[in-house]
C-alpha cells in the first residue's frame, strides 16, 4: 500500500496556515446536513465532539463510561505543555517543535509537530477562557513547571490534577451542545466494530453494555478517540478499563496500526508490592522538578535513607546526564533505573525501587510549598504505602504508561480508511518512538479543537455520500458477527478467570518486550503469545449473561483483542533493529548503554496492515524525512 502523508508544501511555518485557506468548508447552513459519530469522551473524544457540534455538525458521542467525565484523561496528574514563554526563558514554538522531535528519537513527522508546537499555545487561551483553574503565581500570572526533556518551564498545570480540570473544561463544552440538542450522547456503549460501506467508514456497531443490545449507528464520519493500549501488559498506569478494541477492530477492517511497538514506560511509579495487584499508580513527573532520584552506592545497603550520608548516595542521574539532571526524558530514566537494580543497587524489600527525594527542597523551601504544589500526589502515595513521603523519600519503579503508536493517519487525521479520523492517544502521529511529558494533553486537545474541525470538514465537503440506514447488508453482517463472538466467549466455559490470562500476557510483554528487547527475547514472546492466546479461547470462563451488565464478558471481549495486538507489537519490536526513544533494542547501544538508532535503515514509520487472522501482518513503511531538524545523537548529558 502506498502510504501518502499529504503533508502540505511550503516551509515547515507556513504549511498548516496555507493548509487551512486550502481546504474546503462546509456553508453553515449545510453543516447540520452531515452527521459524525465520536467514539470516547477523553480530553480528544470531548474537545472534538463539542467542536464539531459548535460549528453546526450533528454529532453522535459514545463512551464505554456512564459519563464523559470518567474517561482516563482525568487521570492525568503533572500538567500540559504550551510554549507560551511567559517565564522569559527562552521557550518558543520552534523549541517546543524541537524539544518533541528529538524527545521523540526523530521517530515522528516533522510536519506534525511542528504544527502540534504551534497550535498549543491556543489550548491554554481556550482552557483558560473554559474556566480551567490552572496554577498562579502570586502576581495572577499563569504558573508553569518543568518536565523531562526540556530546559525549559512551558508546563501549565493545576496542582496534580490537570487532566481532570482540563477534561471538566472540555465536559462543559460538549455538556453545552448535549444541553442544546446537536450532540446525542450514549453512556456504556462499547464499540465492537467499524462498519465500511462502499470503501468509506460509515458507522460502528456497539453493544449497550447494561441490556447487551447490539446496536448500529450510522453516520457519515466516523472519529476514534479512543485512547492508547498500554493495558495490554497487563499492569500499567492506565485506567483499567483502558483497552484497544476500537482500534484493533478498525485496523481487522483496514486502517493500518503503526509504530506499535512504542510503548512508553514511566520511571516514576509507585512500585510493584505483590502479584495480586491488578493496577499501577503513576507518581508525576513533575515531581522530578524538586525530588532528586538515587540509590545508595554500595549494594545490599539496609540502612534507612536517613542513616545514609551525602558522600554514599549515588545521585545517578545528576551524575550521568549534569545538563538535564533528573528531568531527562521518561525513556533514559526509566533505563538507567532499571541498570541499577539490575547492578543489585535498588532499595526497599524488593530491591526494585529506587529513592525520588524531597528533603532539599523542604529543606529550602518548606513543608508547606511543597504541599501547595504537590500535595494530591503526596496523599496517594501515603495512601497507597503507609509511608510518609515528607519524612522518608519515596520510592519509585519504572511502570508502563502510555502507547505512542496507535492508528496510521495521515497529516489530516485521517486513517487508511476514508472517512475514518483516529485522534488523541489512539493515532500514532506526534510522538515519534517517545513522548516527552505533558504532551498528550497537549496533543489530544489540539487534534479536537484545533486540528480535526477543519480537516473532516475538509473531508465532508468533498465527499459525496449516499444516504444509508442500519439494515444495510454491511451493518447487518457486522452485527451479527459481534453477537456471535460474544455467544462465542460465553459459551468456552472453562476453567481460567479471564484476568489469569490476561497476567500471563502480562508477563510475557514485560519481560520479553518491555524495557529492554532482543532478537531471542521478541522470538521467545511469539512462540508464547499465540500459546496464551490458544489457552483463552479454549479454557477461559466468563460468567455472566449476553442481555444484562457483565464486567467479565467486557473484559474477556478486550482480551481476546489485547492477545492479538500483543503479537502486532512484538512483530514490530522484531523488525525494528536499532534502538530509539522507549523501544531498547539491547543489541543496538552505546558503549555507554544509551540508544543507538540506525538513521540509513529505520528512519520510517512502521505501519502494519491486516492479512486475515493467523497469517502475518504486512509491513508497509512511511520514510521519514528531516528538513529542519538534522537527526542526531540524542544527548542529555
Ligand atoms: C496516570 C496518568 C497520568 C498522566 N498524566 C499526564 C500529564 O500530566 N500530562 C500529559 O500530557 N499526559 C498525561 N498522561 C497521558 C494522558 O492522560 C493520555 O494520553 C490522554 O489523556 C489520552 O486522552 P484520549 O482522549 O486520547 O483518551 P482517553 O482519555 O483514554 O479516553 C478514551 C475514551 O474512549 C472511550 N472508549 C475507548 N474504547 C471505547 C470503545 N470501544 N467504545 C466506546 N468508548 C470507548 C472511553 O470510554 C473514553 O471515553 C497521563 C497518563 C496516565 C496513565
Amino acid at each position: 500500500m502506498t502510504l501518502d502523508s499529504k503533508i502540505p508544501d511550503g516551509p515547515i511555518e507556513k504549511k498548516w496556515t496555507n493548509h487551512r485557506f486550502n481546504m474546503k468548508l462546509v456553508n453553515p447552513s449545510n453543516r447540520r446536513k452531515y452527521s459524525v459519530i465520536v467514539v470516547g469522551t477523553g480530553l480528544a473524544g470531548a474537545s472534538a465532539a463539542a467542536s464539531l457540534a459548535e460549528l453546526g455538525y450533528k454529532v453522535i458521542s459514545l463512551s464505554y463510561h456512564e459519563s464523559p467525565r470518567r474517561a482516563h484523561s482525568i487521570a492525568a496528574q503533572g500538567g500540559i505543555n504550551a510554549p507560551k514563554n511567559y517565564a522569559n526563558d527562552g521557550d518558543s514554538v520552534y523549541r517546543l517543535f524541537y524539544d518533541t522531535l528529538k524527545g521523540g528519537d526523530y521517530r515522528a513527522r516533522e510536519a506534525n509537530v511542528y504544527r502540534l508546537a504551534e497550535v498549543s499555545g491556543s489550548i491554554i487561551d481556550q482552557c483558560v477562557a473554559q474556566g480551567v483553574p490552572f496554577a498562579r503565581d502570586y502576581a495572577g500570572y499563569l504558573d508553569m513547571r518543568s518536565f523531562g526533556g526540556a530546559q525549559v518551564s512551558r508546563t501549565f498545570y493545576a496542582r496534580g490534577q490537570t487532566g481532570q480540570q482540563l477534561l471538566l473544561g472540555a465536559y462543559s463544552a460538549l455538556s453545552r451542545q448535549i444541553g442544546a440538542g446537536t450532540v446525542k450522547f450514549f453512556d456504556r456503549r462499547e464499540m465492537m466494530e467499524l462498519v465500511v460501506v462502499d470503501g468509506m467508514a460509515r458507522g460502528i456497531i456497539c453493544r449497550n453494555l447494561r441490556t447487551g443490545v447490539i446496536e448500529s449507528y450510522v453516520a457519515d464520519a466516523v472519529v476514534l478517540a479512543t485512547g492508547g493500549y498500554a493495558n495490554t501488559f497487563y499492569l500499567s498506569t492506565m485506567a483499567k478499563a483502558s483497552n484497544a478494541t476500537a482500534i484493533w477492530r478498525a485496523y481487522k477492517k483496514g486502517a493500518l496500526f503503526a509504530n506499535p511497538c512504542f510503548t512508553q514506560i514511566h520511571p516514576t511509579c509507585i512500585p510493584v508490592s505483590g502479584d495480586y495487584q491488578s493496577k499501577l499508580t503513576l507518581m508525576s513527573e513533575s515531581l522530578r522538578n524538586d525530588g532528586r532520584i538515587w540509590v545508595p552506592k554500595k549494594s545490599g545497603d539496609s540502612r534507612t535513607p536517613s542513616q545514609i550520608p551525602e558522600d554514599e548516595r549515588d545521585y545517578y542521574l545528576e551524575r550521568l546526564y549534569p545538563s538535564f539532571g533528573n528531568l531527562v526524558p521518561r525513556d533514559v530514566a526509566s533505563r538507567r533505573a532499571k541498570e541499577i537494580c539490575d547492578k543489585g543497587l535498588g532499595v526497599g524489600k524488593t530491591k526494585m525501587a529506587v529513592y525520588l527525594d524531597f528533603a532539599d527542597a523542604i529543606k529550602r523551601n518548606g513543608k508547606h510549598w511543597i504541599e501547595e504544589k504537590y500535595g494530591n500526589l503526596f496523599d496517594m502515595y501515603h495512601e497507597i504505602t503507609a509511608e510518609d513521603p515528607y519524612a522518608d523519600p519515596m520510592r519509585i519503579y519504572p511502570a508502563v504508561h502510555y502507547t505512542m503508536g496507535g492508528l496510521w493517519v495521515d497529516y489530516n487525521l485521517m486513517s487508511t480508511i476514508p472517512g475514518l479520523f483516529v485522534i488523541g492517544e489512539a493515532n500514532f502521529s506526534d510522538h515519534g518512538a517517545n513522548r516527552l511529558g505533558a504532551s498528550a494533553l497537549m496533543q489530544g486537545l489540539a487534534d479536537g479543537y484545533f486540528i480535526l474541525p477543519y480537516t473532516l470538514s475538509d473531508y465532508l465537503a468533498k465527499t459525496k455520500f449516499s444516504s444509508l440506514v442500519t439494515n444495510h447488508s454491511e451493518f447487518e453482517k457486522a452485527n451479527k458477527s459481534v453477537a456471535e463472538r460474544v455467544e462465542k466467549l460465553l459459551a468456552i466455559n472453562g476453567k481460567q478467570p479471564v484476568n489469569e490470562i490476561h497476567k500471563k500476557l502480562g508477563r510475557v510483554l514485560w519481560d520479553f518486550v518491555g524495557m529492554g528487547r532482543n532478537e531471542q527475547g521478541l522470538k521467545k514472546a511469539l512462540k508464547l503469545i499465540p500459546e496464551i492466546r490458544e489457552e483463552f479461547w479454549n479454557d477461559v470462563k466468563v460468567v455472566g449473561e449476553s442481555d444484562t451488565l457483565s464486567l467479565e464478558l467486557e473484559k474477556a471481549g478486550r482480551i481476546a483483542d489485547f492477545l492479538e495486538l500483543a503479537e502486532l507489537l512484538t512483530f514490530d519490536a522484531l523488525d525494528r533493529k536499532e534502538s530509539c526513544g522507549g523501544h531498547f533494542r539491547e543489541e543496538c547501544q552505546t558503549p555507554e548503554g544509551e540508544a543507538l538508532r540506525n538513521d540509513k535503515k529505520y528512519a520510517y514509520a512502521s505501519a502494519w496492515e491486516f492479512t486475515g487472522d493467523g497469517k502475518k501482518p504486512k509491513l508497509n513503511k512511511e520514510p521519514l524525512t528531516f528538513e529542519y531538524v538534522k537527526p542526531s545523537e540524542r544527548s542529555y548529558k
